[in-house]
């Protein structure tokens, strides 16, 4: 037990506040260097009683509590001259008879208030990091919603069928164009196209065959217009291409090389009056935008005069005709 006693003497002596070491009946069985300081004196073998003014019962119950765990058990104890003095238990040792070790606490208002703050804190952390999380999850709703959106607006703007700009997309861009014509005083060009006798190429080759094809002449249409140009499928087996800042000579060669590529395809087509393969008539409106806005059903009437021109006059070619001064039309030749 001495042996005992000494070691934990020479433990407490490492604490830097005053450190009592008593047994179950409050007798001091310990003291470290700092405890001697602060009780001016040593005070080994006085009864915790006689050391501080605290009455009996709540001793008793500290020292129960104290034995049944090894917790902190904060309290206040007073010394012969009234003061207050705060404790608390740091530790228990569970020999027989136990030993219980009270540490004085100098500051401990102190230290209750960084307990507090420091919970504070921990409150504060946890929430920010609730709320991180929050956003973190929130952003990525966010792109996802943004991607789905982006997706939503190319479908909404785009033919199931044959992939190509749809007629909605086809108008919006017009009247970009017009507007961008207007300010730059330069022409553009739109181009109805239409696939000739398509209901016997139905009819002969079945519906799907149709779908097929149309999605062969979507492609070649496309493959022969650079970017800032537009094809769309306009309607059924029609197709709309739009020019930006297309001359006649500039919108002539576009269209002679997007026949030339449909006819070098030979898609068979053997009920068709006009050859044995697939052919296509176009109407070319060539266009000088003026500062109003876009007359979207006059230009694409003007290309529709045209084609219904070139369908009248035998099928697989093309009528240009110009918007706003309406010239005499121009066919193209077979
Ligand atoms: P024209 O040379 O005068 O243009 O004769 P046409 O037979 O091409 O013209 P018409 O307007 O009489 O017929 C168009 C056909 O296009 C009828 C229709 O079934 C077909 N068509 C329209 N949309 C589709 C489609 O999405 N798939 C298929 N397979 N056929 C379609
Ligand atoms: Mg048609
Ligand atoms: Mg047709």
């Amino acid at each position: 037990m001495s042996n005992f006693t000494l070691d934990i003497g020479a433990w407490i002596d490492l604490l830097p506040e005053p450190t009592l070491v008593m047994d179950p009946q409050g007798n001091i069985v310990a003291i470290n260097s700092s405890g001697r300081e602060f009780f001016g004196g040593s005070v080994l073998d006085c009864n915790l009683r006689e050391l501080v003014a605290t009455p009996a019962e709540k001793l008793k119950k500290w020292l129960l509590l104290w034995q049944q765990a090894a917790q902190m058990v904060p309290g206040t104890l007073r010394d012969p001259q009234g003061q207050k003095i705060e404790v608390e238990a740091v530790g228990i040792h569970r020999c027989q008879p136990p030993l219980i070790l009270l540490r004085v606490l100098r500051q401990p208002r102190f230290l209750r208030q960084f307990i507090v703050q420091r919970q504070q804190f921990e409150q504060l952390q946890q929430q920010m990091a609730r709320q991180t999380a929050l956003i973190v999850e929130l952003q990525q709703r966010q792109k996802q919603l943004e991607a789905e959106n982006h997706h939503l607006q190319e479908i909404s703007q785009q033919d199931s069928l044959t992939k190509l700009a749809n007629r909605c997309a086809f108008e919006s861009y017009l009247r970009l164009v017009w507007k961008e014509a207007a300010a730059t005083h330069t022409p553009f060009a739109i181009a109805l196209l239409d696939i000739d006798h398509f209901k016997r190429y139905n009819d002969t080759y079945g519906h799907l065959a149709g779908d097929r094809a149309l999605q062969q002449v979507a492609h070649a249409i496309q493959s022969q217009v650079q970017k800032a140009d537009l094809v769309a499928r306009y309607g059924g087996e029609e197709f709309v291409l739009l020019l930006c800042q297309s001359h006649h000579d500039a919108a002539i060669c576009i269209l002679e090389r997007i026949f030339n590529h449909i006819r070098s395809l030979e898609i068979p087509h053997a009920s068709s009056p006009v050859k044995p393969y697939l052919t296509v008539s176009a109407g070319i409106c060539i266009a000088t935008a003026t500062p109003r806005d876009c007359p979207i059903s006059e230009v694409i009437a003007t290309a529709d005069a045209a084609l219904y021109e070139a369908k009248r006059s035998g099928r697989d070619r093309y009528v240009l005709q110009t918007y706003a001064w309406m010239s005499a039309p121009i066919s193209s030749s077979q």
